[in-house]
């Protein structure tokens, strides 16, 4: 699965009750669940093939329904008088089991609150092959959460409302659509079949074997082939009107198609190519083929109502419409590259994740780790210029350094059975932190010994289960020799432990040592854990080796590391390429060579991901307390003459978190000053006026330029975005694809005639059917300058205008874009709207989740009173209540933050820290002046 956003994590709720067993007591009981946890009992009773017959007419479509059959072939492992399955808001009429001389009735219980329905006989069923349990049932296509079977919709070329159903059953959603063994581990064929009307098509994951017409009643059956054995999760299907592209085939054959709503042909396009490019590049990469895997197609499709970003459902992929269509007229340089690593990631996961499953949900890192890491390293196969690799540091590999530096971070493995936490385990650590350890192993390694795992790995549970160690034991055969232990040891800690090691150096004359301790950013050294780091370096001598990622040296949990420089070597730089999960601590002598060669021509030859991991490091020190502000700000002088995308993207989020987190003018003020000084350099390097759109990184680091530019009123910016706002409004002249965001953004922001231009925009938004262009309105519409216009925006997000996917982009729009007005507007808005989020979502958790969204932009203690106030709303909700309160905390925390990092930054930025800083505080006052008063940021 992709992720994006989960709008509608679902309350699961994970009481588990007692159980009733009836029918004949046996000698030896056996109970139908695992005795330890609320998952199914393995060694009871396994499906080995399910016969799926589903109905969807036109009146199911119109009214929400549809009704199944499903028949399950069940291989009985011991003698039981029950055994459960799982279904959940599935209305079931009649269920029988027949087979294996088997001659009693059965019952099912009603689903319980793990979604267990228990089946019980009236005679004991005995241990054996080939029963048949055959259930008949109805169920409802969900309009509001996304998941299970469920409705989507679309507005026709007529403007007429026409209805899809299809799926999203990753983690227990299958459960919604038929009864069934709802764990991965639970594999088996399925041969489904559809009816349904014959305006539209069916489609799933394996091609259609016969199809059937009953003109009388407008009805098409159509029969698929018989799946590869597969967990359930993966099962998808679509009843629609969807157009698709013609067929291409991949290198080995298979063929591929795109499909979706009717008009958006031409660009699926993009998403064709980018399909057959990751299926060729996977085949190459693991030397098995898509065919080889067992299932003969591979269709992809855009699913107007999408809860994540996209689901690798074996050989039918679905996806955000932002993730599929693209429009290259309209769309961004940067959606063109979500569309090829959503396509990379699902398509990885045909290997990862369908082919060879995960035993338990504990282990998802096992498939998003993969998926994650081809998202980038597949997609770069072929778009070299893209630098797909390097982005991926930025992305993943620093982001989750600050996320897993939180003492309260998890393990990649995390022992998870309960439903809730199921949920809980789709976070950064299983995507980034895994595909992260993924790189670390491939870089020690060697990319053939890497690969020649894989291929092991995958052949040796082909259509089969494995866990973390037999993945780590998979790659023994290959391993260089320096590896110090067992790779199952090895990867132990970095699997098992929540967190990283900090390498700190030490120079002692031509001697440095080498030693780590976990990284927290909170002041406590309480946790001892230790790693295996394989260690990569660089010096002044042969700045070349950048590039090399071979360990050089390995640090074990036991001993430290002693690194010889030569005589000649000047300064030391370890991680080349980030390609260690790690962070680095050099000493004063060593930090202050590093320091003159960034301040020397072309920055000392430092290569620019080196440049951009000492950048992140810093600013993360700084937080911790292991440096100081004055000091690492100063440090960071040296980008003045730095115009690597890379470098800036680090400091930019490391700049984000400073001002997401001080209050006082009087910091933020010569705060943003600085950094728009620093960029003086940059901003030469990108003009607004220049653009090069088949540049990928050229594009990308001007947009993440001027976006800064611009919010923190750069006068150039805000005159160039503000005039071609301007062009768009009088004469209708569409801004660049590149740049609308910023032009959308910054015109509403120095609008002189805010509610002409809101409604302006807003038309644009409404006349629109590209997703692209909708999202990228829905997050600027909310930097209008008019507090009231902003709450009849956010009353927008409560009405059929925008889709449910789509909210959370309406309400950050509001209270990341305009400072504490922002958050003002959004704890007002809760206040006065906090009843219709049931009404419209049909649950709360829009609501609750959105709480605790805004609570951590709080930044004041008026704000924290609106929340305390509003907890005293009579009548409310104990999960408003409660979301309320977790907010309460949060921002209290906050506080506390802001009071810390304004006491440090005072030393670089307040008034008595020397006559230039004061000098910045007064030049600041003067030249932003009145536009200030009309200047948000975040
Ligand atoms: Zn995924």
């Amino acid at each position: 699965m992709w992720r994006l956003l989960c709008i509608l994590a679902l309350v699961i709720s994970s009481e588990a009750r007692p159980k009733k067993y009836a029918g004949i007591p046996l000698q030896k009981p056996v109970s139908p669940r695992a005795s330890t946890d609320n998952r199914l009992n393995k060694t009871l009773v396994k499906p080995s093939n399910y016969a799926l017959d589903l109905k969807v007419t036109k009146d199911n479509l119109d009214k929400g329904e549809f009704s199944g059959a499903v028949t399950i072939t069940l291989n009985v492992l011991k003698d039981t008088d029950s055994f459960v399955i799982h279904a959940k808001a599935l209305n079931i009429s009649t269920v029988t089991l027949t087979g294996n001389n088997y001659a009693g009735t059965v019952t099912a219980e009603d689903a319980d609150a793990n979604d267990f329905v228990t089946i019980t006989g009236s005679k004991n069923i005995t241990k054996g092959d080939n029963y048949i349990l055959k259930i008949d049932y109805t169920g409802v296509l969900s309009d509001t959460d996304m998941d299970g079977f469920y409705r989507s919709s679309y507005k026709d070329a007529d403007g007429n409302t026409k209805y899809l159903a299809t799926t999203q059953f990753e983690q227990t959603g299958a459960r919604r659509a038929f009864p069934c063994f709802d764990e991965p581990s639970f594999k088996a064929t399925f041969d489904i079949t559809i009816t349904y009307p014959d305006t539209s098509t069916a489609l799933s994951n394996t091609e259609p074997k016969k199809t059937r017409s009953d003109a009388e009643n407008g009805l098409v059956t159509v029969a698929f082939k018989t799946t590869p054995k597969m967990s359930t999760y993966l099962i998808a299907f679509i009843v629609s009107e969807f157009e698709c592209t013609d067929i291409k085939k991949a290198d080995d054959g298979t063929p591929t198609s795109v499909c979706g709503r009717p008009g958006t042909k031409e660009t699926l396009s993009n998403a064709l190519k980018a399909g057959i490019e990751a299926l060729n590049t996977m085949k190459t990469f693991t030397n098995i083929a898509y065919g080889a895997l067992g299932n003969k197609k591979m269709t992809q499709a855009a699913i107007p109502d999408f809860a994540t970003g996209a689901m690798e459902n074996w050989g039918l992929a679905t996806y955000r419409e932002t993730d599929l269509i693209w429009d290259k007229d309209q769309s961004s340089n940067y959606y063109q590259e979500v569309v090829y690593t959503a396509v990379a990631h699902e398509l990885a996961h045909q290997w990862f994740g369908d082919y060879v499953t995960i035993d338990s949900w504990s282990d998802l890192f096992l498939k998003e780790g993969f998926a994650t890491y081809f998202e980038y390293h597949s997609a770069a196969q072929v778009h070299k210029d893209w630098q797909l690799e390097k982005q991926f540091v930025l992305e993943q590999v620093q982001t989750i350094l600050v996320t897993d530096s939180r003492k309260d971070s998890e393990a990649l493995s995390y022992n998870t059975s309960d439903l809730g936490e199921i949920e809980s385990r789709y976070n950064d650590v299983s995507y980034s932190k895994g595909s992260a350890v993924l790189k670390m192993l491939q870089s020690f390694l060697g990319l053939k010994n890497f690969k020649k795992g894989l291929n092991k790995y995958l052949t040796d549970h082909a259509q089969n289960v494995a866990t973390p160690d037999e993945l780590w034991s998979s790659f023994e055969d290959f391993k260089p020799k320096d590896v110090p232990d067992k790779l199952t040891v090895v990867m132990d800690n970095w699997t098992k432990k929540a967190g990283y090691p900090l390498l700190s150096l030490t120079q002692n004359e031509a001697n440095i040592t080498v030693t780590q301790q976990r990284f927290l950013l909170s002041d406590d050294d309480s946790d001892y854990t230790k790693w295996y780091v394989p260690i990569t370096y660089t010096t002044s001598a042969d700045p070349s080796k950048f590039t090399e990622t071979t360990t050089k040296q390995w640090l074990t949990p036991d001993t430290n590391v002693t690194i010889v420089l030569d005589k000649k070597d000047n300064w030391i730089i370890l991680n080349n390429q980030q390609v260690g999960y790690y962070r680095v601590n050099y000493d004063k002598t060593l930090l202050a060579k590093i320091k003159d060669a960034l301040n020397s021509d072309g920055q000392g030859k430092i290569d620019e991901i080196s440049r951009s991991q000492l950048v992140d490091d810093q600013l993360n020190f700084a937080r911790a307390g292991k440096a100081e502000y004055a000091d690492v700000l100063k440090f960071l002088e040296f980008m003045k003459n730095d115009n690597s995308y890379y470098t800036w993207y680090s400091a930019f989020e490391g700049f984000s978190y400073l001002l997401k987190r001080t209050n006082d003018d009087k910091i933020r003020t010569p705060l943003k000053k600085y950094v728009k000084d620093l960029m003086e350099s940059l901003l030469v390097s990108v003009p607004f006026t220049t653009e090069n759109p088949k540049a990928q990184i050229y594009t990308l680091k001007q947009v993440l330029a001027l976006t800064w530019a611009c919010n923190l009123g750069e006068e150039n910016c805000v005159n160039n975005a503000t005039a071609a706002f301007t062009s768009y409004t009088t004469d209708d002249k569409i801004p660049s694809r590149n740049l609308k965001s910023i032009v959308y953004c910054t015109g509403l922001k120095n609008s002189k005639n805010s509610t002409n231009d809101y409604d302006f925009l807003y038309n644009k938004y409404l006349s629109t059917d590209l997703a692209t262009e909708q999202v990228t309105i829905l997050e600027a519409l909310g930097c209008i300058n008019n507090s009231t216009i902003r709450q009849e925006y956010l009353k927008v997000a409560l009405t059929d205008k925008v889709r449910i996917h789509n909210v959370d982009f309406v309400f950050k729009s509001v209270y990341s874009n305009n400072e504490k007005e922002g958050v003002n507007d959004m704890l007002q808005f809760i206040q006065n709207n906090y009843q219709d989020f049931e009404k419209h979502f049909g649950t709360q958790s829009t609501l609750t989740s959105l709480i605790s969204k805004v609570g951590d932009w709080i930044t004041n203690q008026d704000q924290i009173d609106t929340l305390n106030e509003f907890l005293k709303t009579y009548g409310l909700d104990a999960s408003i209540k409660e979301a309320v309160k977790t907010a309460v905390a949060s921002a209290t925390t906050n506080l506390k933050e802001i009071s810390t990092l304004e006491g440090k930054l005072k030393d670089y930025f307040g008034p008595t820290s020397g006559a230039s800083i004061n000098t910045y505080h007064l030049v600041n006052l003067a030249l932003i002046g009145v536009v200030y008063l009309f200047f948000n940021f975040f």
